[in-house]
Formats: structure tokens, sequence, C-alpha cells
């Protein structure tokens, strides 16, 4: 091949080449999982707010969805091309899906197995976004603190004592999906900063005297929709929050349940279960909660 020829078809091969790199980065996408509990919304301050039974039940229901709603704004805002919403409270079925932005898809029900407020994370998502979420059992200072349910007095894996938006992190992290986002009240902000490190986060309310002072929704909205946009914009400057296994947890409970094959109870209402996959250790902790 002459020379002239022979540089044409280089420069044609590489402009090929780039061609299919940025191709196939579109086709991969920038996907988000939102998951979403109710005890951290926006003026959420008793159980009956969260409770289907509760008076205000469909009030809140509706500003679940406004949070919602203005966290897949703010991913999309961001670049995002799939949404992922997994319903994260009591029965998973409190976000009705006609109240969601339509570009976003929504897991809705219990579901079985480990993940629970995370089913549906794999590692094709590049970041993960909690709303609505709530301190760990125990917390001072917090609105509706409880670890799962209200049995729950401590769940600690490797010697971490963790709310659910800590071992939720956790499953995100065998993905190596960092979570970048998280809102609820102040003390569930602090606590997951502790843990994970500087995420983007919004405190839509804090306790005062065991009463909730905070934000109206629509504020809460703005700053979400504000907070998630700027947080997947920055999201590989998160890392993914990890423990090197094997994981051994510590669980304390108020009523003991049966143990789980390979547990043992340690003293009264202590149990430890120790194996080298996080998700067997989720599956015990679900078993003896
Ligand atoms: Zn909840």
């Amino acid at each position: 091949m002459k020379p002239l020829a022979q540089t044409i078809a280089t420069a044609v091969v590489l402009i090929a080449l780039a061609v299919t790199a940025s191709s196939a980065r579109q086709a991969a996408g920038l996907k988000v999982f939102l998951s979403v509990d109710m005890e951290g919304l926006a003026g959420v301050v008793t159980g009956s707010d969260v409770s289907p039974t509760g008076p205000d039940y469909a009030h809140f229901r509706a500003i679940m969805a406004g949070e919602t709603n203005a966290a897949i704004e703010g991913a999309f805002l961001a670049g995002a091309t799939d949404v992922l919403v997994r319903d994260s409270h009591g029965s998973k079925q409190n976000l009705l899906p006609g109240a969601l932005d339509p570009r976003a898809r929504l897991l809705r029900g219990a579901s079985t197995g480990p993940k629970n407020m995370m089913e549906g994370i794999d590692a094709s998502f590049a970041a993960a976004v909690f709303i609505g979420y709530h301190a760990k059992a125990g917390t001072p200072n917090a609105i509706l603190e409880h670890t799962s349910n209200g049995n729950v007095q401590d769940f600690a894996i490797n010697g971490v004592s963790l709310p659910e938006g800590g071992y939720n992190a956790l499953v995100a992290g065998l993905y190596n999906v960092p979570v970048v986002f998280a809102s609820g009240d102040r003390a569930v902000v602090e606590q997951l900063r502790g843990l994970l490190g500087p995420i983007g986060a919004v405190a839509v309310k804090e306790e005062i005297a065991d009463a909730s002072f905070g934000m109206s929704p629509k504020q809460a909205q703005d700053e979400i929709r504000k907070g998630v946009e700027a947080a997947v914009r920055a999201r590989t400057a998160a890392r993914p929050y990890k423990m090197p296994g094997p994981y051994t947890m510590v669980l304390r409970v108020r009523q003991e349940r049966p143990l789980h094959p390979g547990a043992t109870r340690t003293r009264p209402g202590e149990s430890t279960f120790t194996h080298p996959d996080l998700l067997e250790i989720l599956n015990a902790f679900n078993a003896m909660k």
C-alpha cells in the first residue's frame, strides 16, 4: 500500500474503532437504583403515618411518590438512561405505579431472598440512591429509628453496627455500586455519612423532643432533585461500601427466634453466624430477626 492510502486506511480504522466504543457506552447506558423507604419522608413522625391503616397514610403515600419522582428527575438530569425504583417499606406496596414518573421502572411487592430493600440491584448499575431512610434501632434524636423490624436491638457485621442503609450499601458494594445520595432525618444522614463517607444527602427533618421539625414536602423534593442530580454526576468519586470477608454477624433481639442452621446463641437474645457470602449472612439475619 502507498503511504497516503495507508494513512487513510489507518484513519478509517481508528474512526471505526472510536464509533464502536462510543456506541458500546451508549448501549450500556447509565443505570441508577433507587431504594425508597417511608419513615424518613418529609413530615412523617409516627408509625401510623406509614401504616396502611393510619388516617394520613394516603397523604404520606403521595409524598413518597413526590420524593421518588424528584430523585428520578435528578437522575435523568444527570444523564441516567434507566432508573429502577425499589419500594422498600413494609409490604413494598406503597408506591402506586400510576403515580410514578413513567421513565422509571418500579419493583413492587415483597420479594423472596436476601436482598429485600435492594432487590433488583446488579453490576449493571452505576449508582444507588436511598430516599426516605431512617436511623438504626437505638439511635438518639432520631425519628422512627429501628433496624428492619421492632424486634432487632442491634445488627453488626464484622464489629460494625449497621442501620438498614449500611447493610443495603454492602449489598450494592457486592456489585461495586456506590451509594451516592441519601435522604431522611438528620440522624440517618449523619449515620450514613459516618459509614459511607461524604455522600450527597438531604436532611428533610430533625427530631425535637420526639417530634419532627422540617421542610415542606415541596422544599424537600426540590432539594432531593438537586442533590441527586449532583451526586449522580459526581458518581465516579464515590466508593462502593465493602468489607473483606468472611463475615461474622452479631444479632441482638428482644424476642428470640429459632436459630438459623450454623448460627450460635452467645447469650440470651444474642446470636452469631459466620459465612464467606454476605447474602448468606442476610439470610440468617432475616431468619432470626
Ligand atoms: Zn420503612
